[in-house]
């Protein structure tokens, strides 16, 4: 089984995809992290961000560890993003960073960055049972998941999430400079070419504006029991 989350960042997808996880028992897969773990790559590389062959190379070389298996204990996590490991090495921290917000959306445009990532999602999804959460996992990763949810909130809201995300790992920066930077990402990733953000067509749409955590893990997991 499937379920796809979608949304602009700070919509609350991460920790409602890995609490779903937790709550079904099954794995769960943020695919930001590894367009992240490309652009850190690329930004380490020193190559041109917007050369897609470059790029694109080290998409497929990477080697993007997600430990995926840590949801399927059934235990509760702490709200912390899942480890992710590049080529052995943890940039759970470094993926994290404002340097790498600012360049993801730039790697993550690239057709053949894209194409890289895309093929090795549909692997894991065709293996395991998932909570599988991004900008386009409901369109083009996974267009036939049995749950699509597309996550918002309104702009105030998330800029205050990303906030206080960046805070926790200690980054000192301003709120409207935090708020800036998500409306920049978000307008790159609604806009560019291949696998936009975009909601499917037959996602539902929970604005998260107003809810509490607890309330949108609640109304994922209902429909996903609706469901099966
Ligand atoms: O979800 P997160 O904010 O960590 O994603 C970081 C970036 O990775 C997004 O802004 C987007 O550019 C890219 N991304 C993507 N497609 C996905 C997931 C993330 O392009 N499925």
């Amino acid at each position: 089984m499937i379920v796809a989350i979608d949304g602009p960042a700070g919509s609350g997808k991460s920790t409602v995809a890995k609490a779903v996880a937790e709550r079904l028992g099954i794995h769960h897969l943020d695919t930001g992290a590894m367009y992240r773990s490309v652009a850190l790559k690329a930004l380490r590389a020193q190559v041109d961000l917007a050369d897609d062959a470059l790029v694109g190379e080290i998409a497929r070389s990477a080697k993007i560890d997600l430990r995926v298996l840590d949801s399927a204990s059934g235990t509760r996590q702490s709200a912390q993003p899942p480890q992710v490991l590049l080529d052995g090495v943890d940039v759970t921290a470094d993926i994290r960073t404002p340097m790498v917000d600012q360049a993801v959306s730039m790697v993550a445009r690239l057709p053949q960055v894209r194409e890289a990532m895309v093929s090795r999602q549909q692997e894991i999804g065709a293996r395991i049972s998932l909570v599988a959460e991004g900008r386009d996992v409901g369109t083009v990763v996974f267009p036939d998941a049995g749950v699509k949810v597309f996550l918002t909130a309104s702009p105030e809201v998330r800029a205050a999430r990303r906030h206080r995300d960046l805070a926790h790992t200690g980054e000192k920066i301003e709120a409207s400079a935090v708020g800036e930077m998500i409306d920049r990402r978000d307008e790159a990733d609604r806009t560019r070419a291949v696998g936009p953000l975009a909601a499917a067509a037959d996602a539902e749409i929970i604005d998260t504006s107003d809810l509490t955590i607890d309330q949108v893990i609640d109304r994922v997991v209902d429909l996903v029991r609706s469901r099966s």
